[in-house]
């Protein structure tokens, strides 16, 4: 750390990304991406895009934010795209959270959010899942502070229902509820058009997860048009550009093959009902997933430990040194191929364990 570093940012401990080790060729399922690449359409925008990357992209990337407008059935002033999701978090707990404007958040959830919280100079409190991991929709409703979570949660997998949301953004008009659905198309209601009810409810959603485009890095969120506004307003101060126009493209392509995004999601998600079974029947607790990846323990063996024994073997998975889940890891739902080569470690694993 240098002298210069201002004092707020010196405290900061930052993210640690999931692990991308490049020692050898792993089985990567450890940060839940698509195991099935990008819509087809994708290999064309690349080709026809790149001659016009002289050019600075839209900044209001009119084009797919028109397209996300008419597949969700919202307005087009409803919709901001951001440089991942990640980037609409960062902008929305700085635009709307400091000292005495506290958020609250679920004690285990996206490691992001208590960073996000230091990083905007927030108070935060954290409200416990309750003991069957599930969050504690009573606790959050007794908070008087603004709401942030994730439905489907993570790493746990577990979702909470629509009226508990509704239920949430009517406790009080005088606080915001922040919905981030990076894991929806798995599993849950999505709660976008909740936006034309409540004045104070933002929705935050993906192209990382269930399109495939993680590596494109694009975010998607849905708000009443006063509190996109102020949204606009970091975005403006910060980074007008900052969705380039390769990602604007590939991102329309992504939204308009409904029928490829259909078909992946599906198969991850008969893929995921199958995990379930294979990983009980090796002896695993799993917790039931409405997401793309399964959250698991075993009684022989530690969370850290299993995650160890499975880099071992060329399988990447995550595991989160936390108390209350530190015998779990985390497994993203990848291809058929790659789940098979997973159960096959497990078994060499668990046959050399005696606990
Ligand atoms: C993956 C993830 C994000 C970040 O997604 P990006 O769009 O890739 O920045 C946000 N929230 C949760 C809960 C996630 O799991």
């Amino acid at each position: 750390m240098s002298k210069f570093l201002k004092e707020g940012y010196a405290r900061l401990v930052p993210y640690v990304p999931g692990e991308q080790p490049k020692d050898r060729a792993y089985v990567k399922l450890n940060t839940n991406e698509n195991p099935y690449p990008p819509c087809p359409a994708a290999q064309s925008v690349l080709d026809d895009e790149a001659k016009l990357l002289r050019l600075y992209s839209d900044p209001e990337s009119s084009e797919l934010v028109r397209a996300i407008a008419d597949l969700y059935g919202v307005s087009e002033q409803n919709v901001l795209v951001t440089n991942g999701s990640d980037e609409s978090l960062a902008f929305l707990f700085c635009a709307f959270f400091d000292q005495k404007r506290a958020v609250a958040f679920p004690d285990i959830t996206y490691g992001f959010y208590p960073i996000f919280a230091d990083y905007a100079g927030a108070s935060y409190e954290e409200i416990p899942l309750r003991e069957d991991f599930t969050i504690d929709v009573e606790a959050m409703l007794r908070s008087k502070k603004h709401l942030v979570f994730a439905n489907p949660n993570a790493p746990t997998g577990l979702k909470i229902e629509l009226s508990d949301v509704r239920r949430l953004a009517q406790s009080d008009p005088d606080r915001l509820v922040v919905v981030d659905e990076a894991y929806v198309d798995f599993g849950a209601d999505s709660a976008v058009p909740l936006i034309k009810e409540y004045d104070n409810l933002i929705v935050v959603q993906t192209f990382s997860k269930s399109r495939s485009l993680a590596g494109a890095r694009l975010g998607m969120t849905f708000a009443p048009k006063a509190l996109l506004d102020d949204l606009k307003t970091v975005k403006y101060s910060f980074n007008p550009y900052n969705v380039n126009r390769l990602t604007e493209k590939l991102g329309k392509a992504a939204i308009e093959d409904v029928a490829y995004f259909t078909d992946c999601v599906n198969k991850v998600k008969k893929t995921r009902t199958e995990a379930k079974v294979r990983l009980e029947s090796l002896g695993f607790f799993v917790l039931p997933s409405y997401s793309n990846f399964l959250f698991a323990r075993h009684e022989r063996i530690g969370g850290k430990d299993l995650y160890l024994a499975l880099k071992d073997r060329g399988v990447l998975v995550r595991h989160f040194d936390k108390a209350r889940i530190a015998d779990f890891v985390r497994v993203t739902v990848g291809t058929d191929e790659q789940m098979d080569i997973l159960y096959a470690a497990l078994q060499d694993i668990l046959e050399k364990t005696t606990r």
